[in-house]
C-alpha cells in the first residue's frame, strides 16, 4: 500500500540529494533513474515505450510481462529487475513503520462533513475507492466535487495535486466544477486547467488511457484519478454468458492497472459502478434488491465500496459496504449547484 505524499516527498528528496532536480519534479522514481543503475538508455526507452514510466512499474511488474516487451532479452530482464528492486523497497518492514507511513496518508475530503466523518477524513490516496448505486444516485456529482476538491491544499482537506478523469458515460461537465470551484474560493479557470479529461470509448481504449496517465503522472502531481463508470463498457462490449469469463480477464487486468497508478503514484482511485436489480429468491421476503456489477473480480479490486441510494427529495445516503478499517456506517448528504454538502435540515 503506498504511503502517498509522503513517500513521494521523501523520494523527492533522496532525488533532489541525488541529482538536485528542481522544485517542479513530483512524484515517484522516473524510470530514467535505472540508467545510473547500469541500464542503457535504448533499454529505458523500450520499457517506456512499453507504458513502464517509473522504476516503481518495473519492480512492481511480474517477470513475465517485462519478458513479453520487444528487443528486451532474459539476460537484461533480471538486470532490469535487479536494478529496479535496488530503488524500491519490497521486503518487509515493521508494523510500526508501516503504521508511521499510513499515518501520512492523505484524505480528500468529499464535500459533505458528514460524509468525511464515517470514510474517516475522506477519500483515501494510495487505494481504489469504488462508489456504486442507481442512476442519479450522486456518483458522478461526487466524482466531480472530488475533482476540485482534491485541488484544495491539505490543511482544507485537499490533496494539493491535480485530477483525472476517465469518462466512460459522457456524462462529465467542466460548467459543474466551475459551480463548485465558486463554493471554495478557488479560481475557476485555474480549476479546469488542473483536470485532465479523456472520455473512453471501449474497453480496449479505456485500458490504453491507463499508460498515458502513467506517464502524465511521472510529469506532475495528480492526486485523483476518476473512472465513471469502470463497467459501463465492459456491459456493452462483452455480452452474453459466452464472453462472461473474457470480460472478467479484461476488467481484472484493467483494475490492476488501476491499483498499479494507486500504489506508484499515491493517487486516490475513484471507480464508479452501475448496479444490476436482483432477482433471486432473496427478493420476495426483502422486496427488489440491487447489486453492483462486475461480480466478485470488482468486489476484491476495490479496497473501500461505497453504495449510495437515493433519500427524500435531493438527500442521498452513503453505505460503507466494504473496507480494511472503516465500520459499516451510514451518511447522509445533499447534492446542491455547489456539488456535494451535508444535508441542511
Ligand atoms: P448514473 O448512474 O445515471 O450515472 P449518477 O449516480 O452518476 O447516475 P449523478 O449524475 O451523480 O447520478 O446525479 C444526478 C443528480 O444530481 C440529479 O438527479 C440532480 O438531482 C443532481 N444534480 C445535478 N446537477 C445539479 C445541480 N447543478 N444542482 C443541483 N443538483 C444537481
Ligand atoms: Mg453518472
Amino acid at each position: 500500500m503506498a504511503a502517498a505524499a509522503q513517500k513521494q516527498k521523501q523520494k523527492q528528496q533522496t532525488m533532489a540529494e541525488q541529482e538536485e532536480i528542481g522544485d517542479t519534479q513530483h512524484g515517484p522514481f522516473p524510470i530514467e533513474h535505472l540508467q545510473a543503475s547500469g541500464i542503457a538508455a535504448l533499454d529505458v526507452k523500450k520499457l517506456k515505450d512499453a507504458g513502464l514510466c517509473t522504476v516503481e512499474s518495473v519492480a512492481y511488474s511480474p517477470r513475465k510481462d517485462l519478458l513479453q516487451i520487444k528487443g528486451i532479452s532474459d539476460a537484461k530482464v533480471d538486470k532490469i529487475i535487479e536494478a529496479a528492486s535496488k530503488l524500491v523497497p519490497l521486503g518487509f518492514t515493521s508494523a510500526g513503520q508501516l503504521h508511521a507511513q499510513r499515518l501520512e496518508i492523505i484524505q480528500i475530503a468529499t464535500g459533505s462533513r458528514e460524509l468525511d466523518k464515517i470514510l474517516e477524513g475522506g477519500i483515501e490516496t494510495g487505494s481504489i475507492t469504488e462508489i456504486y448505486g442507481e442512476f442519479r444516485s450522486g456518483k458522478t456529482q461526487l466524482c466531480h466535487t472530488l475533482c476540485v476538491t482534491c485541488q484544495l491544499p491539505l490543511d482544507q482537506g485537499g490533496g494539493e495535486g491535480k485530477a483525472m478523469y476517465i469518462d466512460a458515460e459522457g456524462t462529465f461537465r467542466p460548467q459543474r466544477l466551475l459551480q463548485i470551484a465558486d463554493r471554495f474560493g478557488l479560481n475557476g479557470a485555474d480549476v479546469l486547467e488542473n483536470v485532465a479529461y479523456a472520455r473512453a470509448y471501449n474497453t480496449d481504449h479505456q485500458s490504453r488511457l491507463l499508460l498515458e496517465a502513467a506517464s502524465m503522472m511521472v510529469e506532475t502531481r495528480f492526486a485523483l484519478m476518476i473512472v465513471d463508470s469502470a463497467t459501463a463498457l465492459y456491459r456493452t462490449d462483452f455480452s452474453g454468458r459466452g464472453e462472461l469469463s473474457a470480460r472478467q480477464m479484461h476488467l481484472a487486468k484493467f483494475l490492476r492497472s488501476l491499483q498499479k497508478l494507486a500504489d506508484e503514484f499515491g493517487v486516490a482511485v475513484v471507480i464508479t459502478n452501475q448496479v444490476v436489480a436482483q432477482v433471486d429468491g432473496s427478493a420476495i421476503f426483502a422486496g427488489p434488491q440491487i447489486k453492483p456489477i462486475g461480480g466478485n473480480i470488482m468486489a476484491h479490486a476495490s479496497t473501500t465500496r461505497l453504495a449510495l441510494r437515493k433519500g427524500r427529495g435531493e438527500e442521498r445516503i452513503c453505505k460503507v459496504i466494504s473496507s480494511p478499517c472503516l465500520a459499516e456506517a451510514e451518511a447522509r448528504f445533499q447534492i446542491l449547484s455547489e456539488g456535494v454538502t451535508d444535508v441542511k435540515d
